[in-house]
């Protein structure tokens, strides 16, 4: 296994490290699922900006309308005026989005930043049920912002700026040392007997699919108990479809697929189409109290973004993309199932779609870093995530073609095999 030395980017370094110790190079161009360095190496990306490339690095069909908007000197920034641009994204998101799946949300920028969204998101909740609390998983991963931190189950990210679990941090979905437990049934119970002393919560807060927290998937009936129980206690569902929205799983939104509707839903990433920050809240008619100037910011909606997010629209006007994906993924879960699998029994994988995760804590806490260090050094970009961060996630662009897909795969089979050899 090859040993990647940092130490030469040091010397650029004044306070802040700026370097990305997993990748130790310089990058400088990118196209589709590839990325090069300054000395034009090729890497095959399998980490997309953690979600925000889903349509691919520099994606020619977006980048045409992008620079046609910089040459007609459109407007760049308009704080909360209304836009041509803006209102171009609106309708198009309307039309190809929401329209067809039925979905009545009202449209709130946020920005520029994912966790923007469930700052709002949050703070919208506990605004229109005038409750303070709110239900998070262990595992679960919204931003580090105090207010994401605080429903972020994970405690070494809250530890570093010394923030409480402010909000009642419940049981994951059925899985790990907690699978016997039924968080559903054990939530039902506690919020119906008054004597509980459990206050009602604003909100749950949860991913369809725990992605920092190591690809663990929400199975569809749980989702389905989670909306009753919160139509029942009347608590806002908020859906975090940050990291796999935007057609990470197949369909535009991840909880489509459970035909669950959640109140809220917090998007970023992928949204803006060619990695510009971006960051909205979908939100349910009734749930749209805002007063004016109640929730504001510089940065809410980037007026390039809105170009590049119309844009990347197109790919959702027929069903052509969503298929593309299935056959994408099909790819991938065959390649897991009957190349990476058979390699060693203590190896496991959770996911759907194009993101999959490769569990290797049963391989001693070395194994995941010394795989993703030599991916790097063998031209692929592959990042940790999960307890421990055992655990390799896969998440190339949903545009990579197949033959660049097995060809990353190639490369993660073979570093593995010599890894257990
Ligand atoms: N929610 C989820 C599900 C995420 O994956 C992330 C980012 N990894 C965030 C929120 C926070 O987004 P950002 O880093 O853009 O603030």
């Amino acid at each position: 296994i090859t040993t990647i030395n940092t130490t030469a980017f040091d010397q650029y370094e004044s306070n802040v490290r700026s370097y990305c110790r997993s990748f130790p190079t310089v990058f400088r161009q990118a196209q589709g699922a590839l990325l090069y360095n300054e000395q034009q190496r090729a890497y095959i990306d399998f980490f997309a900006g953690a979600g925000a490339l889903n349509y691919g690095h520099n994606n020619p069909q977006i980048k045409q309308v992008l620079l046609e908007y910089l040459e007609s000197d459109q407007i760049m920034h308009g704080l909360d005026m209304y836009t041509s641009a803006k209102r171009s994204f609106l309708e198009r998101f309307n039309q190809v989005i929401l329209a067809p799946r039925n979905l009545p949300y009202k449209v709130q920028f946020c920005g520029p930043t994912g966790a923007n969204a469930v700052e709002a998101a949050l703070k919208l909740a506990r605004k229109v049920t005038g409750r303070t609390s709110v239900i998070s998983f262990m595992g679960g991963y919204h931003g580090l912002s105090l207010g994401g931190l605080a429903v972020t189950g994970n405690a070494d990210h809250r530890a570093a700026a010394g923030v409480p679990l402010a909000h009642t941090n419940f049981l994951p979905y059925p899985r790990g040392p907690l699978a016997a437990i039924d968080s559903l049934n054990y939530l039902e119970t506690v919020l119906t007997d008054t004597h509980s002393g459990f206050d009602k919560p604003a909100a749950i807060i949860l991913e369809t699919i725990q992605a920092e927290g190591g690809i663990y998937v929400a199975p569809t009936e749980w989702l389905q108990g989670l909306r009753h129980l919160c139509d029942r206690h009347g608590i806002v569902l908020i859906c975090d479809d940050i990291q796999v929205g935007c057609g990470r799983t197949g369909s535009f939104f991840s909880f489509e697929d459970a035909g669950i509707v959640p109140d809220l839903v917090t998007l970023s990433k992928s949204i803006s189409g060619y990695g510009l920050p971006m960051a909205l809240v979908l939100i349910k008619p009734e749930y749209d109290q805002w007063q004016p100037a109640e929730h504001t910011g510089t940065f809410r909606g980037n007026q390039l973004a809105f170009v590049g997010a119309t844009a990347a629209l197109d790919y959702w006007q027929t069903d052509t993309f969503s298929k593309a994906i299935h056959t994408l993924a099909q790819q991938l879960e065959t390649f897991l199932q009957t190349q990476l699998l058979p390699l060693d029994q203590r190896l496991t994988i959770r996911g759907k779609g194009l993101v999959w995760g490769i569990d290797f804590a049963e391989l001693g806490p070395a194994a995941s870093k010394a795989i993703m260090q030599e991916c790097f050094a063998q031209g692929l970009i592959i990042e940790r995530v999960g307890r421990g961060d055992s655990v390799l996630k896969i998440m190339p662009p949903l545009t990579i073609d197949s033959a660049l897909l097995a060809q990353g795969c190639a490369i993660l089979q073979q570093v593995v095999q010599t890894y257990l050899a």
